[in-house]
């Protein structure tokens, strides 16, 4: 069993989403070992996406992911972090396939709905940032 990082992002919360894309989750059996819905500071969306520091999309981003509440979720199954992925669908919503939740519920590159941890390093820290081992259960 592999975990990953899972986001439903503020555009997907306050669109009204974060229901739809958890029922996803749970049709295609990941176990949800942690989630908790959050609304970050811009300073902790910085040190989250602090690897994209000085890119040209970094304070659009980090704007964005403090810009209103957000569930931050520990997801389990074989292969989470591909199968993750995979479920999500491309970066930009318009180049994700049909039927990805990127594809159905983003909307364009810097609000696209969904992240998710792309390697087994990315993913503990991640995991770490937002959860204590107490909270995965
Ligand atoms: N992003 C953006 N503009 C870009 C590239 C990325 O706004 O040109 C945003 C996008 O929302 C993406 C996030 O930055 O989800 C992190 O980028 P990354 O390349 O890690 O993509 P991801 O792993 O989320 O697919």
């Amino acid at each position: 069993m592999e975990r990953t990082f899972a986001i439903i992002k503020p555009d997907a919360f306050k669109a009204g989403n974060a229901g739809k894309i958890l029922a996803r989750i749970y049709a295609e059996d990941f176990r949800v070992v942690g989630l908790k819905k959050l609304y970050l500071s811009k300073v902790e969306a910085e040190g989250f996406y602090a690897v994209h520091a000085g890119k040209p999309f970094f304070d659009e981003l980090t704007t964005f992911m403090s810009s209103g509440p957000c569930v931050v979720m520990v997801l389990e199954a074989e292969g989470a972090i591909k199968k993750w992925r995979d479920l999500m669908g491309a970066t930009n919503p318009t180049e994700a396939a049909e039927g990805t939740l990127r594809r159905e519920f983003g909307t364009f590159v810097g609000e696209n709905a969904t992240h998710g941890s792309d390697a087994p390093e990315t993913a503990a820290f991640e995991i770490g940032y937002f959860f204590s081992g107490l909270e995965l259960l």
